[in-house]
């Protein structure tokens, strides 16, 4: 079919879409792999380990029960509606009924459902920056305007509410907060994320909260919810969640939103035609996730906790690697601007993307650049990847950058 100027062959908002960065270094690290190259990835943003065995059990049942077999009500089943509703009030401190629970295909559907149902055209998200990489993209196709508020390492990429009303303008309506965040780890104090709930509450900002990596906290943290944090802010907010990232179910594709009532009918409106329900086998498997026992999930989060400590105390043995220690989720946010302009094995790199190319071709370890987050001069390390590896894809770097 030929281009006509007048007729894009394909949906010019889409084509404006970018792929997403992080699933790219992932896939060029997992190609590379298979040609037999001994590529070490810190790229993929997903635990190593398989889901905990009851859980697994679980959706063995469910698969050979016919029920599992139908159409089930779009929102979710309401036993795990029940048992969102409980896991809210135990973890985000807000008590909800079921009815304002919707369970999606992940937190990636939560993510892309709320920003459908709140933006108009031109409505502005302030979104503290670095970002997750999807978000620009999904509020791009709600037709909204993504405002970036950068905090950068020396201020542990949390952003202030000074700059957040430096950021405000009339068409402000959504505020995204995601504590402990992907990329950075950061995990906001319940001091500062009470400020920040009040200032968006005092303003009608609706707030977007990803809580997805809210039980991987470290050093005796907890992720205090602005929800928790601001009651009153419980009608203009949606929870993000899921099991994904607790309980090493990313494959499995259960996440949720809990909101207030319109939101809740707007977002099953919506999945009504877009999804329909979520696979009934992953539903009674995240049940038992959320309901059974949670010292396998415990155990990750250990593992975790001690590959950041190593990773942390190792990165920061070389030069030119600032890096914060992070107090949630499963990475580490180097500042790397002072290793560019520098010339290592004969390449000169001046962005941090440059940078990942150069680790990549020369010592074999894949990472994230900044660029996919927002600013260039950073790197992004997951560290949920075994002990030994995680070891000697820092020391590979420690011989590149010595040299
Ligand atoms: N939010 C954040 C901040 C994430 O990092 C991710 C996963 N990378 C998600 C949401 C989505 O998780 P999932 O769709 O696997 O439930």
């Amino acid at each position: 079919m030929p281009e006509s100027t007048s007729t894009p062959r394909l949906s010019t908002k889409i084509a404006a879409i970018a792929e997403s960065a992080t699933l790219k270094v992932d896939a060029k690290a997992k190609a590379l792999q298979a040609q037999g190259r001994p590529v070490i990835s810190y790229a993929a943003g997903e635990p190593d380990f398989p889901t905990p065995e009851h859980i697994v059990e679980a959706a063995l049942v469910a698969a050979r029960d016919p029920k599992a077999h139908r159409y089930t009500p779009a929102a979710g089943l309401p036993d795990l509606r029940a048992a969102i509703a409980e896991k809210t009030l135990r973890d985000s401190g807000l008590e909800v009924d079921p009815g304002r629970v919707i369970v999606t295909n992940g937190g990636k559907q939560s993510v892309y459902e709320a920003f459908q149902v709140l933006l108009n055209p031109g409505d502005e998200v302030i979104v503290p920056t670095p970002f997750w990489t999807t978000y620009p993209e999904a509020i791009a196709l709600a037709d909204g305007v993504a405002v970036d508020v950068f905090a950068d390492a020396s201020q542990n990429y949390q952003v202030t509410v000074e700059q957040l009303e430096a950021a405000r303008t009339p068409r402000t309506k959504v505020l995204l907060f995601v504590s402990p965040s992907n990329p950075t780890g950061s995990v906001y104090s319940p001091e500062q994320t009470k400020a920040i709930g009040e200032w968006a509450l005092e303003h009608g900002i609706w707030v977007i909260s990803d809580e997805i990596y809210q039980n991987l906290t470290y050093d005796g943290v907890r992720a205090t919810s602005i929800v928790e944090a601001v009651p009153e802010l419980a009608e203009q907010t949606l929870l993000v969640n899921g099991v994904a990232k607790t309980y090493a179910m990313t494959g499995w594709r259960v996440g949720w939103t809990v909101g207030p009532a319109d939101a809740i009918k707007a977002l099953g409106n919506l999945q009504s035609h877009l999804s329909g329900n979520v696979n009934n086998i992953a539903q009674r498997a995240a049940i038992a996730a959320l309901t059974g026992p949670q010292d396998a999930a415990e155990a990750m989060r250990e593992a975790f906790d001690r590959r950041r400590k190593l990773i942390v105390e190792e990165l920061n043995t070389i030069d030119g690697f600032a890096t914060p220690t992070p107090q949630g989720a499963f990475y580490v946010y180097p500042d790397v601007t002072a290793l560019l302009g520098r010339t290592f094995g004969g390449v000169t790199p001046t962005t941090s993307l440059e940078l990942a190319d150069l680790m990549l071709d020369q010592a074999e370890v894949a990472a994230v650049p900044g660029e996919a987050f927002g600013p260039s001069g950073y790197l992004r390390f997951s560290y949920a990847l075994g002990d030994d590896q995680l070891l000697e894809g820092v020391q590979r770097l420690q011989r590149l950058f010595a040299s």
